[in-house]
């Protein structure tokens, strides 16, 4: 793993940057590449266009790591707004979370509640609540969080990561138990002992399991769980057409809003299913390095922000 790629994962987690890099005018113009605003109307305002063009977006409030039961209880509160707001609006437009940011280390039973209600009202309207997958520490919480769900309501779906060892194990029950399913490669440092580090070998990973999906689908046509594919590696996305994306129904790839643009406009022309993550928020600091780690150019945008005023 490059240098580069470790230190912007290790500064994603430090709190004395994310305290204090946010407040700079220069950081705040960089992720603006990334992230239309701060608030639930930025994002859906940014979704209109595309829902328009008949492009599905799923828009996920940025923050992780609540440790206090009422900040995960208000967190809940805004997703039970931003849900009734998107039906009333009747907008194609589905909502993904992250276990840390509802409190699943605080109040977990309060978190399979609130995700269970998410579900079923996303359900109704024939779409999928997206449990968004974290560090390594949370696998086995986040798994059995999303198969309890999707015991009570067909609408749950659950993001696994390539770049972990365990996922080829940890795919088959999901796929027997009808959860819905988001692919990536992984975003997080992981030790080697339980994560692939070369990207070749992520990559073997990832079209191993992309292909299992794609054949489930293929098999189970009218099942109702989804199988989406979020990769910005036009490589990868060639291979997932060649497997089957764009044909087999269920499959469809996700992208992040602001991330590949011309490959973005290559699938709506080719009338591949996809939908684009946007995300919006104040606590973007962590998510941000992420970003700037899976993709070192990146670094460019917030160096030229800098001076640009
Ligand atoms: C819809 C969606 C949801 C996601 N949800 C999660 C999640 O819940 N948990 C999780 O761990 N990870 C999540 N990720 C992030 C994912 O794990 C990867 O870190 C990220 O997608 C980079 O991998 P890649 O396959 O896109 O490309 P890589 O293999 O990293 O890079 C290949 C090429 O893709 C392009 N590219 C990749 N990333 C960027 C970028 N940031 N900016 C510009 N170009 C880029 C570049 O051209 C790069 O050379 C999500 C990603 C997407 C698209």
């Amino acid at each position: 793993m490059g240098l580069t790629r470790t230190a912007f994962l290790w500064a994603s987690t430090n709190p004395w940057l994310a305290e204090r890099l946010p407040r700079y005018g220069f950081a705040k113009r960089a992720v603006s590449r990334f992230m239309p605003g701060e608030t639930l109307a930025d994002a859906l305002a940014a979704s209109g266009p595309l829902v328009s063009r008949g492009i599905g977006t799923v828009v996920t409030m940025l923050g992780e790591e609540v440790r206090d039961a009422g900040e995960a209880a208000g967190v809940a509160a805004h997703y039970r707004d931003a849900e009734r707001e998107i039906s009333r609006r009747g907008l194609d437009v589905e909502l993904s979370v992250k276990p840390t940011h509802l409190g699943i280390a605080v109040d977990p039973s309060a978190l399979d509640a609130f995700v269970v209600e998410l579900g079923r009202a996303a359900e109704r309207r024939t779409r999928k609540l997206w449990i968004d997958m974290e560090g390594s520490r949370w696998t086995d919480a986040t798994l059995a969080l999303a198969r309890r769900a999707r015991a009570e309501t067909g609408g749950i779906g659950v993001c696994v990561q390539a770049n972990l060892r365990r996922t080829d194990a940890d795919l088959q029950p999901l796929l027997e138990e009808g959860v819905s399913i988001r692919l990536v490669k992984g975003a997080y440092l992981e030790p080697s002992s339980i994560a692939y580090g070369d990207k070749r070998e992520v990559d073997a990973a990832y079209l191993r399991l992309a292909r299992r999906m794609i054949d489930h689908a293929a098999k189970a046509p009218s099942s109702g769980a989804r199988y989406a594919f979020g990769t910005h590696d036009r490589a990868m996305v060639a291979a997932l057409r060649e497997a089957g994306v764009g044909g087999v129904p269920g499959c469809e790839i996700q992208m992040l809003y602001g991330i590949g643009p011309a490959a973005q406009r290559e699938l709506a022309e080719a009338g591949v299913p996809h939908r684009i993550l946007i995300s919006y928020g104040a606590r973007w600091f962590p998510w941000y390095m992420r970003r700037l780690a899976e993709r070192p150019a990146n670094v460019w945008f917030l160096l030229r922000s800098l001076v640009a005023r």
